[in-house]
């Protein structure tokens, strides 16, 4: 595999079916977190483009060979997507690789099929999209149609680049809807070639834009355009609180996927095993940039020195390298700036006192990696434990019994997802019901799938991603009346 990034050429705006610069302003430079080299120059989008962008989307929304496509020909082009992604898939990989610094083999088994996955489920969707009738006392006759929303902005970010904008794109072209997506600043990469790939499957004109740009500036621009119906959004808790806002200024729905500081409980009677490397794949996989990382490990005290030496054991083999090493299982985080702000995080918990069992310091040499960090007996009051860090860095908490689990794993702003070790079924089950999370895993973590609804409560999100369930959100319904 090559490790230069000399075809990676300097990226444009796809506005309707054209590849365009921006109107104006310099653009600004995606760098590899590996080497901390640039790796391409992307165009900054002014709001004159975004205007474009979503006139585009507007006029695809009324033409012919969008608005009027045919729910099949609609599945069928998402076939052709998905198919396309996997016949692309080390392209891709390597994209995401060089872009976030994330490890090859992990996009390559993970996030690219799982994107390939998003399409080819909703491929199977259009067709499925009724309208209801209603019963009648023969005056009337009184139905639905279920109707795409309109345009869709969808703003991701960089944790999962072509992923993220797979769970956007996929559900909203599956209704009918027309798209403008923002990618994260850090990644536009593979969000381009996707794009790309879109365009080579046959999406018409303007159903599909690419905005590439800041979120202050691009992104801000997006949000209040008039002409948007709906804001898609994933990031972070403090972003996502803006974007209702301004996008409730002129109506526009949202959906919300946003921060976490899940909970990953582990009862005595657990498989001790099974549970701790779970424990550690939920923290360090992606190098803890992951929205349902499981930052709070939650350990029964009777287990509790067992399950810690056994974490420090695993976690002293896990050494950051190089993201295209098809070994690597951790590579750098995302930014210098980002990773400044977890230093500080660490810094912050050893001055309230954490103990460090592990890690909390910077291996020699360029690129913006960390080594895997934790913290033992951790106070769920302390900022370690309450503040989304978005790195390598674990928090263990102990609690004594359920109640007290289940006290400690709620006492928390977030809601998106949460983790559960026991062989208790009825256990499981009290659990289950009990945490307040949009999502709660059994004796497994991170499970994913397009079949499956995602999404958060509390200040962790609005709305569910994914599913049939999604289609709720992509289209909207109008009631009609005949009289008879
Ligand atoms: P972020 O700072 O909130 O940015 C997300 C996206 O919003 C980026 O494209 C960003 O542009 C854009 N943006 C920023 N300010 C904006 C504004 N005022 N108006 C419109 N757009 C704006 O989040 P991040 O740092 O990229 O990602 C990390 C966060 O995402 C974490 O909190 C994580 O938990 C969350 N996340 C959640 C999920 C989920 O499914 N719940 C999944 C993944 C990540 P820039 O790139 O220029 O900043
Ligand atoms: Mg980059």
């Amino acid at each position: 595999m090559a490790s230069d990034t000399d075809e990676i050429r300097g990226a444009k705006l796809l506005i309707g079916d054209t590849w365009r610069e921006a109107s104006e302003g310099p653009a600004f430079s995606s760098v590899n977190p590996a080497d901390e080299k640039v790796l391409a120059s992307i165009a900054h989008a002014s709001p004159a483009d975004v205007d474009a962008a979503v006139e585009a989307a507007t006029q695809a929304l009324r033409s012919k060979e969008w608005g009027q496509m045919k729910p099949s020909a609609r599945g069928r082009l998402l076939t052709r997507i998905g198919d396309l992604i996997l016949s692309n898939r080390e392209e891709l990989a390597r994209l995401d690789c060089l872009d976030a610094g994330k490890p090859y083999t992990s996009v390559f088994h993970g996030d690219v099929p799982a994107a390939a996955d998003a399409f080819h489920y909703f491929a199977g969707l259009p067709t499925t999209i009724l309208g209801e009738t209603y019963p009648s006392d023969g005056t009337h006759l009184a139905y639905t149609l279920r109707e795409p929303v309109g345009v869709v902005a969808a703003i991701i970010p960089w944790n999962f680049p072509l992923l993220m904008a797979a769970w956007k794109i996929a559900p909203a072209l599956a209704t009918g809807n027309t798209v403008v997506l923002k990618p994260a600043e850090q990644t536009s990469l593979s969000a381009l070639r996707l794009a790309e790939l879109c365009l080579e499957a046959g999406v018409p004109a303007g159903a599909l834009n690419v905005v590439t740009g800041l979120g202050h500036t691009t992104g801000a621009a997006l949000v209040r355009h008039p002409g948007i119906q709906m804001v898609a959004f994933t990031g972070s808790t403090s972003v996502g609180y803006e974007i209702q806002r301004v996008a409730a200024e002129h109506f526009a729905q949202v959906t919300l996927e946003l921060g976490g500081k899940s909970p990953h409980l582990i009862f005595a009677d657990a498989d001790l095993e099974a549970a701790t490397s779970a424990a550690a794949q939920g923290i360090f996989f992606n190098c803890g940039e992951v929205c349902t990382a499981g930052s709070r490990l939650l350990v029964q005290e009777s287990v509790y020195d067992q399950v810690v030496e056994r974490l420090v054991e695993s976690t002293s083999k896990l050494v950051p390298s190089n993201p295209l090493d098809p070994d690597c299982r951790l590579g750098p985080l995302i930014s210098n700036e980002h990773l400044e702000r977890v230093v500080q995080c660490i810094e912050q918990g050893q001055s309230e006192g954490a103990e460090l069992l592990i890690g909390g310091d910077r291996p020699a040499g360029e690129g913006f990696f960390l080594n895997p960090t934790i913290f033992g007996r951790v106070d769920n009051n302390s900022s370690i434990a309450r503040e989304e860090i978005f790195g390598p860095v674990l928090c263990v908490i102990p609690f004594v019994d359920e109640a007290d689990a289940l006290a400690i794993a709620n006492d928390t702003w977030s809601g998106l997802a949460a983790g559960v070790w026991t062989r208790d079924i009825q256990r499981a089950h009290r659990m289950v019901r009990n945490l307040q999370a949009g999502t709660v895993w059994v004796n497994t973590y991170n499970a994913f799938n397009a079949m499956v609804p995602y999404g958060g409560i509390k200040r962790s999100g609005l709305g569910r991603e994914l599913s049939g369930h999604a289609v709720e959100h992509y289209t909207q319904l109008k009631s009609v009346w005949f009289g008879l």
